[in-house]
């Protein structure tokens, strides 16, 4: 029986497979990669030779790549490198790998609560600027670029006041975005799901921790405040706290409403009552201490044909 060496030396000492053999090692110092790592590199004859299996792995796996061809992992790719006198193949995160990681990690800095998905791709580059709705937009935009200079000072926020569809929850979303995009997170919540949420909390004796996860969000936006069915538990042991905490930390807090901020006041007044009014009265100084209202008006773009 002859030996594997033998079978070997045989084989390869056959012209066709001298042809093959140079043919192959041919086709993949063509590779212009190859050739121009090569280049960059001073590689003897010897080295060559005893690299071409790494060369020629490294053809195939970025070949594969480009012809979308079934590969070990995908979000590799595979680069040449020169070690220790050797040529290698090594592999790195693929630039498609790598973005879709950072834009995981920016949606990661915003926690939003019962908010639509559509926020995710909100920007203030695709905001439509009309007159009635620049005031809005440029009190977002002026304190996206503040906060970010001094993340550490107190920045007033905005009570975006509107009607439906104008673009205000939109409007939030972009901020939210630009913040993460800058490594700040945003808590977003949308306050009559909030308010629901809260009153079933208390069967399963959340409030607390979930008043606290909200109250202390570096940067707060609440939607569509004055949508909520208002009680006086919610406005005065929820609503009351977060905004208490945040006035004292001066932490940023965001609004929108159908509501004006007077009009917001007669709606958590509840009831007539003396005693009423003056909570009311108090839960909008804090409401007023942390934001400043700006009237946003326009069409309705949820309206279809619109
Ligand atoms: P509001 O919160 O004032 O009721 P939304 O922010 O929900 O209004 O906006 C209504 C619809 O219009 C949403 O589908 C939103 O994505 C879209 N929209 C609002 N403003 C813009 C904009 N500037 N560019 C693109 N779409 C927008
Ligand atoms: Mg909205």
């Amino acid at each position: 029986m002859e030996n594997i060496g033998e079978v070997l030396r045989k084989w390869t000492s056959n012209p066709n497979f001298q042809k093959k053999y140079e043919e192959a090692i041919h086709k993949v110092l063509e590779d212009e990669d190859v050739r121009s790592f090569l280049d960059a590199h001073s590689i003897s004859e010897v080295q060559l030779r005893k690299s071409y299996a790494k060369l020629r792995e490294f053809v195939k796996e970025k070949n594969a790549r480009k012809q979308g061809l079934e590969v070990k992992n995908p979000d590799m790719e595979p680069v040449l490198v020169f070690h220790q006198q050797f040529i290698d193949v090594a592999y790195k995160p693929t630039q498609q790998y790598l973005l879709t990681q950072q834009e995981k990690q920016v949606q990661s800095r915003i926690h939003a609560f019962n908010m639509p998905k559509q926020i995710q791709q909100a920007a203030f580059e695709d905001f439509e600027i009309t007159t009635e709705r620049a005031g809005a937009f440029e009190k977002l935009v002026t304190f996206s670029n503040q906060f970010c200079q001094h993340p550490h000072q107190f920045h007033k926020g905005t009570y975006v006041v509107g009607n439906f569809g104008v673009g205000k929850t939109y409007l939030l979303g972009a901020l939210a975005n630009r913040l993460a995009q800058k490594g700040y997170h945003s808590t977003l919540v949308h306050v009559p799901s909030w308010s629901v949420e809260m009153k079933q909390a208390i069967a399963d004796n959340s409030v607390m921790e979930k008043i606290d996860s909200i109250k202390t969000a570096p940067i707060l936006m609440l939607d569509d405040i004055g949508a909520e069915t208002n009680t006086a538990w919610f406005r005065d042991e929820v609503l009351g706290v977060v905004l208490q905490h945040r006035m004292l930390q001066e932490l940023p807090t965001f609004f929108t409403s159908n509501f004006t901020m007077n009009e917001l006041e007669e709606h958590f007044e509840i009831t007539k009552n003396g005693e009423e009014s003056l909570k009311a009265k108090r839960l909008m100084e804090r409401v007023r201490f942390l934001a400043d209202e700006v009237k946003m008006h326009g069409e309705n773009r949820r309206m279809p044909g619109k």
